[in-house]
């Protein structure tokens, strides 16, 4: 099933901000608390992810790049299954088959690393080579076999925004050390002793510790944390609105407006406020599924979270505002 191959790799790999996302979620996985991310031309010419996580020897690393489910890929139906329900083992073969990509790695227990050269998802080059523990990943010349694909690129900074994207998503969810390097520039180094004011004042430098506030509400059904901004500082759009349930990154435009609504006359005509708002729910009271990337998700209790949400804004503004 070449064909059905291809597109499988397509709907994985997006662009160079997909391949970052699963590029660090594999280093996460691995135990990382210490990641590098580099791209050079928005991610089109070059995307490195280097960690210190638990590695691959040799044979594990060969092993990683192969495509786990494609053997049982043989219809659209299938493809659907797979956009549904998450596409588990196949980010590194999908990334391989579209790119040129290196990789190395060392687990602790090895005295040598072993480092791979795949060009479209084929084995070049394989050597033993010294390298510190943990893995590094090349990504060079995203789409070079796929021009139909490459063309649909947007220009290199909008690419490379929606990295940096990315890498704040990462950063408000995870007290890690990661560093971000775009087109030779370090834009970010956060630490894992970070709160998420001092994240927020890296993410937005147009910001002052005092325009923040922080909320919390915590019952034995939910809790709600995060920060928000005071009513007179904001944007002039909702792009500094983030909101992550049980520390995955959603698109909720009902929680959006709830948000605003939550500093009711306080807020100014067309100021759109901060929030970085984290929703921790049981599972089985959310349905992420009802979207293939889960950025959607619905709420059992979708008036419930709301009203509790507008009211932890309304209760902490009360207290804090100046
Ligand atoms: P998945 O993450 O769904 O298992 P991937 O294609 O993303 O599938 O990765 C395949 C496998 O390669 C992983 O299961 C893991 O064993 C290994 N792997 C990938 N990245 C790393 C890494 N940074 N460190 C250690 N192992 C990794
Ligand atoms: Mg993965």
């Amino acid at each position: 099933p070449e064909v059905v191959m291809k597109i499988a790799a397509g709907e994985v790999v997006s662009g160079p901000s997909s391949v970052v996302k699963e590029l660090v979620e594999n280093s996460l996985d691995a135990q990382a608390d210490n990641i590098t991310v580099e791209i050079l031309d928005g991610g089109k010419s070059l995307i490195k992810v280097d960690d210190n996580g638990i590695g691959m020897a040799e044979n594990e690393l060969e092993l990683s790049i192969l495509p786990h489910t494609t053997s049982k890929i043989f219809s659209i139906e299938d493809l659907y299954q797979l956009k549904t329900f998450g596409f588990r083992g196949e980010a590194l073969s999908s990334i391989s088959r579209v790119s040129r990509m290196k990789m190395t790695s060392k687990p602790s227990e090895s005295e040598v690393g072993t480092m791979l050269e795949i060009l479209g998802g084929k084995i070049i080059e394989k050597k033993r080579v010294n390298s510190s523990n943990g893995t590094k990943i090349e990504i060079m010349d995203l789409f070079f076999n796929i021009p139909a694909r490459r063309k649909f690129l947007k220009s290199d900074s909008a690419e490379g925004r929606y990295v940096t994207e990315i890498i704040e998503k990462f950063a408000f969810t995870n007290n890690i050390n990661l560093t971000y390097i775009r087109e030779n520039k370090e834009i970010y180094k956060f630490s894992s002793d970070m709160d998420l004011i001092t994240k927020c004042l890296k993410i937005y430098p147009e910001l002052k510790k005092d325009d923040l506030i922080e909320i919390e509400h915590n019952d034995s059904v939910y809790k709600i944390s995060g920060v928000i901004s005071q009513p007179k500082v904001g944007r002039n759009n909702r792009t500094a609105q983030h909101f992550f349930v049980n520390n995955r990154y959603i698109k909720a435009a009902s929680l959006y407006s709830v948000l605003e609504k939550g500093y009711g006359e306080m807020l100014e005509k067309s100021i759109h406020p901060y929030g970085i708002i984290f929703i921790e729910i049981s599972p089985d009271m959310v349905d992420v599924n009802v979207h293939p990337q889960k950025l959607e998700v619905k709420f059992t209790d979708e008036q419930k979270i709301a009203s509790l949400l507008k009211k932890v804004v309304r209760e902490a503004l009360k207290k804090n505002t100046h």
